[in-house]
């Protein structure tokens, strides 16, 4: 089944990034330093932008906070970097954005969570206040709904009109239609109060993927909004990645979806920036975008010789990382890029043949060469100890000629 189209929404413009309407779908993440402690949140907002992050975003939670935002920012600027910087604000966000006005400004994007911004009458004043700054230096905002933080007026207003289904599926229903509820009236009441739909962000995350792809679906079918899609409390390790993946496959192969955030629990000894690698791992497996040149090898079996592929494999794709901050520069439109490295004759001809270059090595009992394929025809059969210099030479040949131009 071909992707569906995308959905229509506007183009939203953040700072100097574009989003929504025909753009590529953006990459984001969020820092987890304290963002008063200005060295961490530099080093690290640093390294999710170097490693891909499109748009990054940092809590500002109090006084310290927001100044040190202020001045990262500069420095951010002053050293030629501009990628845009949200503020993710709960509780106090229409305080410290009236008290700085600097931070007001500063700022590309205010993330509000319209179940963190006060209670009863307090909650219309303070998000109109927020809403107010935004309109007043023409910033865009996020309306981030949360299941773990849901305005909870709402959702009791639901359950009550929510029948007595008999149905063990009804808290799922009636959580479902507070979230949607929550996201499109509180950015009907945004535009009420002045801002364009152009400068409206949704998001409905919530931690079971199949009530996250229920509510985004209804907020893509009740709205024009631009989506911004991801999974909250994923987890961390196999099963936060596995559990976004899921999610935001099913929602971007329907074409809902402009920005998206894979959050992943912090692990000991994993970077920040795997949250990054899986966004662009996932928006490029659906062929939604290019980021780094795909190796495909296949899993390997019985007719494998195991350790010649296994290394080849290892060593190919090693090649690629190493070259990549080098090729990135040189060789635009690289991350489209397609190598197959292919274990024996039984697909490993028909796979390289469909790579722009790949390998297929011998397998057991076979004529102990390897094919070498370039668009499709065989260019030449490699045999003995050097088969991973040869081959990383033709490789290096051919990004030059086709990137090169
Ligand atoms: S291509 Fe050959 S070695 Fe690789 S999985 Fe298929 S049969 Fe096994």
């Amino acid at each position: 089944m071909p992707l569906l189209s995308r959905r229509k929404t506007p183009s939203v413009r953040i700072g100097r990034l574009q989003m929504g309407a025909d753009h590529p779908v953006v990459v984001q993440s969020m820092t987890d330093t304290p963002t008063a402690d200005e060295a961490a949140t530099w080093a690290q907002t640093v390294a999710l932008i170097e490693a891909g992050a499109e748009m990054v975003r940092w809590t500002v939670n109090d006084d310290a906070a927001a100044l040190a935002a202020v001045r990262v920012i500069s420095r951010l600027r002053s050293s030629g970097i501009e990628t845009p910087i949200v503020g993710d604000f709960h509780f106090n966000g229409h305080l410290l954005l009236e008290k700085y006005p600097d931070l007001a400004g500063a700022l590309d994007k205010y993330r509000i969570n319209p179940g963190n911004v006060g209670r009863g009458l307090r909650h219309d004043e303070n998000f109109a206040r927020i809403i107010a700054v935004a309109v007043r230096h023409k910033k865009p905002v996020r309306i981030g709904v949360n299941g773990g933080s849901l305005d909870q007026e709402i959702h009791d207003r639901i359950a009550r009109e929510t029948p007595d289904l008999e149905s063990p599926n009804r808290a799922r229903e009636i959580m479902v239609r507070a979230v949607v509820e929550s996201a499109v009236e509180s950015a009907r009441y945004a535009m009420e109060l002045g801002l364009p739909l152009e400068r409206i962000v949704l998001s409905a995350k919530m931690s079971s993927v199949d009530e996250t792809i229920d509510a985004y679906e209804r907020i893509a079918a009740a709205c024009d909004h631009a989506l911004h899609l991801g999974l909250t409390e994923a987890g961390g390790g196999m099963r936060g990645i596995v559990g976004s993946t899921a999610a935001l496959a099913v929602l971007l192969r329907k074409g809902i979806g402009d920005t998206v955030r894979v959050s992943l629990t912090p692990e000991p000894g994993i970077p920040r920036t795997r949250e990054v690698e899986v966004c662009q791992e996932i928006l490029q497996s659906l062929g939604l975008r290019d980021f780094v040149p795909s190796v495909v090898s296949c899993p390997g079996c019985g007719r494998t010789q195991s350790v010649l592929f296994q290394e080849l494999a290892r060593d190919i794709r090693t090649h690629v990382s190493r070259r990549m901050p080098e090729w990135r520069k040189i060789y635009p439109g690289i991350g489209a890029l397609r190598i197959a490295v292919m274990g024996c004759v039984v697909n490993g001809p028909g796979e390289s043949r469909h790579a722009d270059i790949g390998i297929s090595l011998p397998g057991a009992m076979e004529d102990p060469a390897a094919p070498v394929y370039v668009d499709g025809k065989r260019v030449a059969l490699l045999r003995g100890n050097a088969i991973y210099a040869e081959f990383t030479g033709l490789l290096e040949k051919y990004v030059a000629g086709r990137f090169g131009k």
